[in-house]
Order: C-alpha cells, then sequence, then structure tokens
C-alpha cells in the first residue's frame, strides 16, 4: 500500500530533504510552501513532487490545502509539520507582529495541519505525525523570546497528542534539530555562527538529510511503539 505524506515548508531546506528521503521510502509526498514560487517549481521540476501552496499559519487555507492534496493524492497518512520563520529581536525591540506572526506559523500551523488530517488517520487506524521543533525550544535562545517559545509549544502539542492518538495506531513524536546548514541559519551573521559552531561538540553543522532520516524513521512502520518522543539530532549540542 503506497502512503500520502504532507511536508509543509517542503521545498527549501530541512523540508526539501525530508521529501526526498520520503520518497526514496516508497512515499507518496505532497510538500507545501508559502510564497516563494520560484523555489516551488525548481523543486517539483527536480524532484517530481508536486506543491502547494498555501500558509499553514491560516486555518482556513490549511483546511482546503489539505483537502485539495487528498483529493489528488488520497487521504493523507503522514504529515511532517516542518514550516517555521524566525523573527529575532531581544524582547524590549519585539513587535507584538513578530511575536504573533512566530506563534501564528510555527505553532498554529501545526495546529492547522492536525484538524486537517488527524480525524481521518484516527478513522483509518493509522497515522504518523512528525513536528519539527528545535534545540532553541529545548535551552531557550538569547533574541528569540517567540521562535523558543513556539517550539517550545511544539513539544508539548506533540506529547498531549500522541495520548489522543495512541490507541488509534497514530504516533506524534517530534525532532528537535541543533544548527543545520539551510538558508535559515545562513541569514545568521558570520561571527554569531562561528560561536555557534564552537559549541557543537561534533564540530561542525549539521545537514538537512541528517534531520530527514530521522523523520523518515519516525514515519515508518518499525516506528510504531515510539510515540510522545522527541528525537535530539544536534551533534551534541544539548543532551536532553
Ligand atoms: P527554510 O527557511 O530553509 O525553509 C522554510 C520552508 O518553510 C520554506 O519551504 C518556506 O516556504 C516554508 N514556510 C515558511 N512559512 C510558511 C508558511 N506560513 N506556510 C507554509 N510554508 C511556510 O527553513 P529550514 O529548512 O532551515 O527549517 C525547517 C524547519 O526546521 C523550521 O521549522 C525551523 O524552525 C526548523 N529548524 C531549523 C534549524 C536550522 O538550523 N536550519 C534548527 C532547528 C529547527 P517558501 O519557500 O515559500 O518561503
Amino acid at each position: 500500500m503506497t502512503r500520502v505524506a504532507i511536508v509543509t515548508g517542503g521545498t527549501r531546506g530541512i523540508g526539501k530533504a525530508i521529501c526526498l528521503a520520503l520518497q526514496a521510502q516508497g512515499v507518496k509526498v505532497a510538500a507545501n510552501y508559502a510564497g516563494n514560487s520560484a523555489a516551488a517549481d525548481a523543486f517539483a521540476a527536480e524532484t517530481g513532487i508536486p506543491a502547494y501552496r498555501f500558509d499553514v499559519g491560516d486555518h482556513a487555507a490549511t483546511l482546503a490545502g489539505c483537502a485539495q492534496i487528498a483529493a489528488e493524492l488520497g487521504p493523507v497518512d503522514i504529515v511532517v509539520n516542518n514550516a517555521g520563520i524566525t523573527r529575532d529581536g531581544v524582547l524590549h525591540k519585539m513587535s507584538f507582529e513578530d511575536w504573533n506572526e512566530v506563534m501564528r506559523i510555527n505553532l498554529g500551523g501545526c495546529f492547522n495541519m492536525a484538524k486537517a488530517t488527524f480525524p481521518g488517520m484516527r478513522e483509518r487506524g493509522w497515522g504518523r505525525i512528525v513536528n519539527i521543533g528545535s534545540i532553541n525550544g529545548q535551552a531557550g535562545q538569547y533574541g528569540q523570546v517567540n521562535y523558543a517559545a513556539a517550539k517550545s509549544g511544539i513539544h508539548g502539542f506533540t506529547k498531549a497528542l500522541a495520548q489522543e492518538g495512541a490507541k488509534y495506531g497514530v504516533t506524534v513524536n517530534a525532532i528537535a534539530p541543533g544548527y543545520i546548514d539551510t538558508d535559515m541559519v545562513a541569514a545568521v551573521p558570520a561571527p554569531v555562527l562561528e560561536k555557534i559552531i564552537a559549541k557543537i561538540p561534533v564540530g561542525r553543522l549539521g545537514h538537512a538529510e541528517e534531520i530527514a532520516r530521522g523523520v523518515a524513521f519516525l514515519s515508518s512502520d518499525e516506528a510504531a511503539f515510539i510515540t510522545g518522543s522527541t528525537l535530539s539530532i544536534n551533534g551534541g549540542q544539548h543532551m536532553y
């Protein structure tokens, strides 16, 4: 049986690597993105994976987007909540909009995607939800009260929904990446990045594929007894 997956923010960075890892596992994958159509078109042409544009922070748009994917690819078995943004700043300079936008997309997106897909998984008796948290949601990070709060919220969301899905064959887990060499980290100023790398025991940034392998495993039949768990993939930077 071919399973169907949606990877939010799947057209670039970690999400793209997750799409490819699931595709290699024989899963029929749909990637979602926010608005970078050039990246999405290049992704679709390169991988053959269809890309669907909707804002995961928008409840109605997410329900409609997931319904379209289910109509075109089939009932959704696997959801990877990977879409995320940063709007960094120290609290005394952070605007309410920057707080709210990060909560709306990074945490609200998980709720919206689950509302669209979890009931179907529960009815069919099989499902996998993997939420991409962050080391900064576990440990906190200067200048990121919004991002750290949203990512920390993802870890709580994961444990709560795991309890609701457990007896219906639906597992819900999180992965907490450390610093990974994507566009998001390329935006960090070089001197700050050097200091960050100096604190990673493995001595380098992680690669998107190293997160994707964890997602592919947690999305498989073999991971049926793992639920409510957070897998840290961070080069030893935070042992939690
Ligand atoms: P990128 O910035 O490289 O890619 C982000 C992806 O998310 C893009 O596809 C983007 O779409 C999409 N996206 C952003 N906002 C929305 C939205 N509102 N609705 C739908 N899609 C959206 O991010 P990374 O690959 O670096 O990060 C992926 C995830 O991993 C994020 O949740 C991030 O917080 C987390 N993470 C990353 C770490 C890192 O070191 N890179 C470390 C820890 C966690 P578009 O192309 O259209 O803009």
